[in-house]
């Protein structure tokens, strides 16, 4: 559910008139939710209700700091994957002890500044990480908290480029290594292991590849323990789906999700931490796209939109769909027409859709991708010198621009010409 409905035949975002909005911002612009962001994390806090927990919110999905700050105030902690994530989630003042960093390529700075500055624990992903974690710990003389990433090599059943959690896969220590791994980072000055990680990937929407991975990390809790392990914390990784049309059976729900993570590990004892990204800001939030221009082609329409691939990568990488709603609400009744949805960007991967029944749509006119706060902003680029594209919030019957558009000035003058020319 969220918060983005028609009222009046015009789409609002709360009590705010996204076509008001568009009129102040121009377009195109992402624009946010708080209800919404507000209320899936609070979902997964109550699903996680009966063990004691932490909701580390993947900031990549997006980052803006107004959304990581609402998510904070709410109890919220991060999960951070370099070493910019983790100075955002600072800058915003989350509590060093509620940040997880994560990723595969944990740099000497990043690990040196992340341990200077606090944390929860990083989540270690390969040996020749955790030897660097051992390096820089002790030449602090400091003691890091550390999970391993172990790999369980379970199928999650979604899009190849989005699923970690095969053996192929670069992320994590197979789980068949796992015992090895550990007696080796138990050995390691500068190191304090305090729990097993897992995350098998992005947009799941059937349960049974978390219910597989989960059994596994408990029995591996077991038998860690058995060696003498302190295993007091799993974290659980995020990877919960989101419905990308509405018509789409819907994927399971946090409550769902909280009961499985009670069922395989809850009788451990240990403290949970999970990170979602997508479910928290997926659905909270739209960009808004103004139509350029309708053309005819010999046997299609094109939509010509103002928002293009830079703006939105995932239908061109991921092949991803999002329904495209218009701000006025068509006429009930009315036929649908047909359109390949493009971009002015010169790439014929610049296509949002093809062949999209939805309602007609003239130049001029308003429309909003669904879906799309998540994997959106945080993706974008200035390809073709358009500018990045404003982020808005709102907030009842506020909002606020979280972001600016850059001048074209403040683009160009980043770059530097060197003396010689
Ligand atoms: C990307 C990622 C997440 C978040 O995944 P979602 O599908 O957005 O919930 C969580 N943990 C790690 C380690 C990730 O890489």
């Amino acid at each position: 559910m969220d918060h983005f409905l028609y009222n009046e035949g015009v789409l609002h975002a709360e009590d705010v008139s996204v076509a008001e909005i568009a009129a102040e911002v121009g377009t195109p612009f992402y624009l946010y939710s708080t209800a919404t962001l507000l209320r899936h994390f609070t979902l997964f806090d109550e699903a996680l209700g009966s063990m004691p927990h932490l909701v580390c919110y993947a900031m990549k999905a997006a980052s803006n700091q107004a959304i990581l700050r609402t998510l904070a105030d709410a109890g919220a902690g991060m999960d951070v994957v370099s070493g910019g994530e983790y100075a955002r989630a600072k800058a915003v003042g989350v509590p060093s002890e509620r940040i997880v960093f994560s990723g595969v390529g944990k740099t000497h700075q990043e690990i040196h500044d992340a341990l200077t500055g606090g944390l929860r624990q990083f989540n270690v992903e390969s040996e020749p990480e955790m030897e660097a974690i051992s390096e820089v710990a002790s030449s602090l003389g400091m003691e890091a908290p550390v999970t391993i990433r172990v790999n369980p090599d379970v199928d999650a059943r979604t899009h190849a480029k989005i699923a970690t959690g095969k053996s192929e896969n670069k992320f994590g220590i197979p789980i068949s290594r796992a015992r090895e791994v550990y007696a080796m980072a138990a050995a390691l000055p500068g190191i304090r292991v305090i729990g097993i990680d897992v995350h098998i990937g992005s947009q799941l929407t059937d349960l049974a590849p978390f219910e597989a991975a989960y059994k596994k990390v408990a029995d591996l809790t077991e038998m860690l323990r058995s060696e003498g392990h302190d295993i007091q914390r799993l974290d659980l990784g995020g990877g919960l789906g989101i419905p990308y049309t509405r018509s789409n059976e819907a994927p399971p729900l946090p409550t769902d999700y909280g009961a499985l993570i009670e069922r395989t590990v809850g009788h451990l004892g240990c403290e949970i931490e999970i990170e979602p990204g997508r479910l928290i800001a997926g659905n909270a939030g739209i960009l808004v796209t103004r139509v350029i221009y309708v053309k005819s082609g010999e046997d299609r329409n094109f939509l010509i939109l103002d928002a293009a691939m830079n703006d939105l990568i995932r239908p061109a990488m991921y092949e991803a769909h999002h329904d495209i709603i218009p701000i006025v609400e068509a006429t009930p009744g009315a036929e649908p027409a047909t359109y390949d949805v493009v971009g002015p960007v010169c790439e014929s991967g610049d296509t949002f859709a093809k062949g999209r029944h939805m309602p007609e749509v003239a130049a001029g006119d308003l429309v909003a991708f669904r879906s799309a706060g998540a994997y959106g902003a945080v993706m974008s680029s200035e390809y073709n010198t358009r500018p990045l594209i404003p982020e808005v919030m709102v907030h009842g019957h506020q909002f606020a621009v979280i972001r600016a558009r850059p001048t074209f000035d403040e683009i160009i003058n980043r770059d530097t010409i060197p003396q010689w020319l």
